[in-house]
């Protein structure tokens, strides 16, 4: 009956950020099934055995969220992948299907999803589970918000159709549920017109204040807003980006942007490897605020923002090995602005200094476990070793302060949260578990993130 599970030896777990890269004794059964007959027979399996299932989808989330020690850990990779535009023009994909594949698909006809993240080899599955959020988040919430309806098989068996208004408590607590409801199978998702150009405007600030006024300032005039923030100076760099017409004075006036050609970018990838290395963070940061004008406007193309062109897409894991990352995401209402000093205060005085810090603006979503709420998220990048416990115990520090101060802290890319942590900043976390309870009595769905925080 379980031919497909025979032979499967169970396979060291790796992480995006490569922390904890040297337990070998993380291990799972990974199991690629090829439809849903074989799925549930894995589900029956499992649970004749009392194993536990995750389903992940291209595991670059960050931390344990993707794994599930000693357990099953499913990948949808072989199902068939379904990606077309229904009549009444909404995209219907399989969960398995990644963005990347979408943007090729949308491109071409002038389409785009709404709230893409800044890396696009992602899972429908992994975007809708983790809810994630993008550029345009401010103006358009996070990831669910494009999703129409999806299907989803329970842990008893079934599969339901959810929406906001079929299955609703399915559909909550399924959006950014991180696996743990059910497996989603296919999706129905808005599209948006755009237009394939956009005009890019630097602001270099000189405090983080300043970074924070222009960011707010004619937000909806824009349809991209992100930032960079130096945490050792406290000063930025502030991009926004709308969409412009091909015939408009404002696309021909301006330079459209030349993309770095591959010798540039072997050059740059170099460059970032020697430092990351050495863990020269402060110079990195001091060098991109200098080579950046005051003030620029330039034209790009959509991609470009999209994925950050392509040294955002250089595989940073592997320039950093032997080391791994740890990164901390965090929102901070408006109104508390003034925490966002103290914490760059105190990233100084535990003498670390971030690779990348991004700053995003953000409005509430939909999802019991959303990380997106009205405020801004801060995003530090930190490298650093799984055996380094000094530098642990700070970032950890570090961590506590964004706790006390009853900040979210994005799940995707969480390392050290616990079980009051998660109860003090996810509000509906109680709400999140009484929905799983009552979908999948014998927690047949779980993870090694569930574990660390029950
Ligand atoms: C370089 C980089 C940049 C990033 N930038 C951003 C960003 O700008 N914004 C942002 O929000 N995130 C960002 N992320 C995080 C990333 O977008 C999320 O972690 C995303 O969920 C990863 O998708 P995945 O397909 O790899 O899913 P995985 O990491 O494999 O899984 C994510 C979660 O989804 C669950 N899951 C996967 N498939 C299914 C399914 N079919 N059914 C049910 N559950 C499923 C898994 O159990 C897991 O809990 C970034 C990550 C990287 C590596």
């Amino acid at each position: 009956m379980l031919d497909f599970l025979n032979n499967v030896k169970p396979k060291t777990i790796k992480y995006y950020s490569r922390f904890n890269i040297n337990d070998k004794k993380n291990k799972a059964h990974h199991i690629y099934p090829k439809n849903i007959t074989e799925l549930k027979k894995i589900f029956k399996y499992a649970k004749t055995k009392k194993q536990k299932i995750l389903c992940v989808g291209n595991s670059k989330s960050w931390f344990d969220t993707v794994s599930n020690r000693h357990g099953i850990i499913i990948n949808l990779k072989k199902f068939n992948r379904q990606i077309k535009l229904n009549r009444s023009k909404n995209l219907c994909v399989s969960s398995n299907v990644t963005l990347e594949e979408i943007y090729q698909f949308l491109n071409p006809l002038n389409l785009t999803l709404y709230n893409l993240p800044g890396y696009l080899n992602i899972t429908v599955g992994g975007c809708i589970s983790n809810n994630v959020h993008g550029k345009d988040s401010f103006k358009f919430g996070t990831f669910a918000e494009n999703i129409i309806d999806f299907t989803i098989l329970l842990p008893n068996g079934k599969i339901k159709k959810c929406s906001k208004m079929i299955n609703k408590e399915i559909f909550y607590a399924a959006i950014g549920g991180l696996g743990l409801i059910g497996i989603i199978l296919n999706v129905k998702l808005n599209v948006k017109k755009i237009t394939s150009y956009v005009i890019t405007e630097n602001h270099k600030c000189k405090d983080y204040k300043q970074l924070i006024d222009v960011i707010y300032q004619d937000k909806d005039k824009y349809d991209y807003i992100y930032s960079w923030v130096d945490t050792v100076r406290g000063r930025g760099i502030v991009f926004k980006s709308k969409h412009i017409n091909l015939n408009s004075t404002e696309f021909k006036k301006n330079k459209i942007k030349k993309n770095l050609n591959n010798l540039k970018h072997l050059i740059i990838k170099f460059f970032l490897s020697q430092i990351m290395k050495r863990d020269f963070m402060s110079f990195l940061n001091y060098i991109f605020f200098i080579i950046n004008k005051r003030f620029s406007k330039k034209i790009e193309n959509i991609k470009d923002i999209v994925e950050l062109s392509k040294v955002n897409a250089i595989d940073l894991p592997n320039l950093i090995y032997p080391n791994s990352f740890v990164e901390i995401q965090f929102i901070i209402p408006k109104k508390k602005i003034r925490i966002l000093k103290n914490f760059l205060k105190l990233l100084k005085k535990e003498n670390l200094s971030a690779l990348i810090t991004g700053i995003k603006i953000h409005k509430k979503s939909i999802g019991y476990l959303t990380f997106a709420d009205e405020g801004i998220s801060i995003s530090i990048n930190i490298i650093c070793n799984y055996n380094d416990k000094d530098k642990i115990s700070k970032i950890k520090k570090i961590n506590n302060y964004i706790i006390k101060n009853k900040l979210k802290i994005y799940l995707a890319k969480d390392f050290f949260l616990d079980k009051s942590d998660i109860n003090l900043i996810y509000p509906n976390f109680k709400k999140f578990l009484n929905v799983k309870k009552k979908f999948d009595k014998q927690d047949l769905l779980y993870s090694d993130f569930l574990r660390r925080i029950s």
